[in-house]
Order: C-alpha cells, then sequence, then structure tokens
C-alpha cells in the first residue's frame, strides 16, 4: 500500500534502521525508542492489524520473537511485547507490528 508507512519502509523507500530481515519480514529500530532495545516486527505483507491477519502470518511473527531477543540480547533479562490495536489501543501506525521492548524494567500497568 503506498501511503502506508510500515510498507514503504518494507519496500525500502523509506530507510531504517534495519535489524532482521527475510522473505517474509523486517525488524527495525523505532525512531523513538521507549526502552534501550526497541524494535518493532512488521510482515512486509500489509495488514491493518492483527484482527487482519492470519494466524500463520501471526505464529511466525512471534517466532521471529524468539530468535530477535536471543541476537538482542534480552532473552535472559526479559522483555516486553506488545501489539497495539485500534483507537483504545493507541495504534498510529495502521500496519500490524510487534514492538519488542527491553533493556530496563517495563512498568505495569503501562500508562
Ligand atoms: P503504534 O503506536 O503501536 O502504532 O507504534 C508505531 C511506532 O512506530 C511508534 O513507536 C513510532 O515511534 C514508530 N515509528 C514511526 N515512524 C517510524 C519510522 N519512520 N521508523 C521507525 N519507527 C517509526
Ligand atoms: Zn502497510
Amino acid at each position: 500500500m503506498e501511503n502506508c508507512l510500515f510498507c514503504r519502509i518494507a519496500a525500502g523507500d523509506i530507510p531504517s534502521n534495519k535489524v532482521y530481515e527475510d522473505e517474509q519480514v523486517l525488524a527495525f529500530r523505532d525512531i523513538d525508542p521507549q526502552a534501550p532495545t526497541h524494535v518493532l516486527l512488521i510482515p512486509k505483507k500489509h495488514f491493518a492489524n492483527i484482527l487482519e491477519a492470519d494466524s500463520e502470518t501471526i505464529a511466525y511473527l512471534h517466532g521471529i520473537v524468539k530468535k530477535l531477543v536471543k541476537e538482542l540480547g534480552i532473552d535472559e533479562t526479559g522483555f516486553r511485547v506488545v501489539i497495539n490495536t485500534g483507537e483504545d489501543g493507541q495504534q498510529t501506525v495502521k500496519h500490524l507490528h510487534i514492538h519488542i521492548l527491553g533493556g530496563r524494567s517495563m512498568q505495569w500497568p503501562p500508562g
């Protein structure tokens, strides 16, 4: 989708600080990090949110999360995975993305 920011990042039209890429997904550093490690993982195919995505894609993304947290060095200290969805979820970019946050103790509940 030409008007979608993360589709444009996935296509390489907008630069990103890439940490992982394969045929199906891309992971890159969040431009406004909320933790020492803050990575966004997206499917290259456009889904507006998790409700629009098929279970296979959702499972694949989570498999990559497990791999990435090890590569990012936050598997032992711990991490938080967040999928903001819709208005109350305060989703600002309407392309499914998984936030991977680590490197500090996370507060609960989130603000
Ligand atoms: P959400 O609020 O869950 O939709 O998250 C969108 C995230 O995308 C926010 O954490 C933004 O900081 C991040 N973001 C927006 N534009 C960019 C960009 N060009 N590169 C990397 N991250 C971005
Ligand atoms: Zn998109």
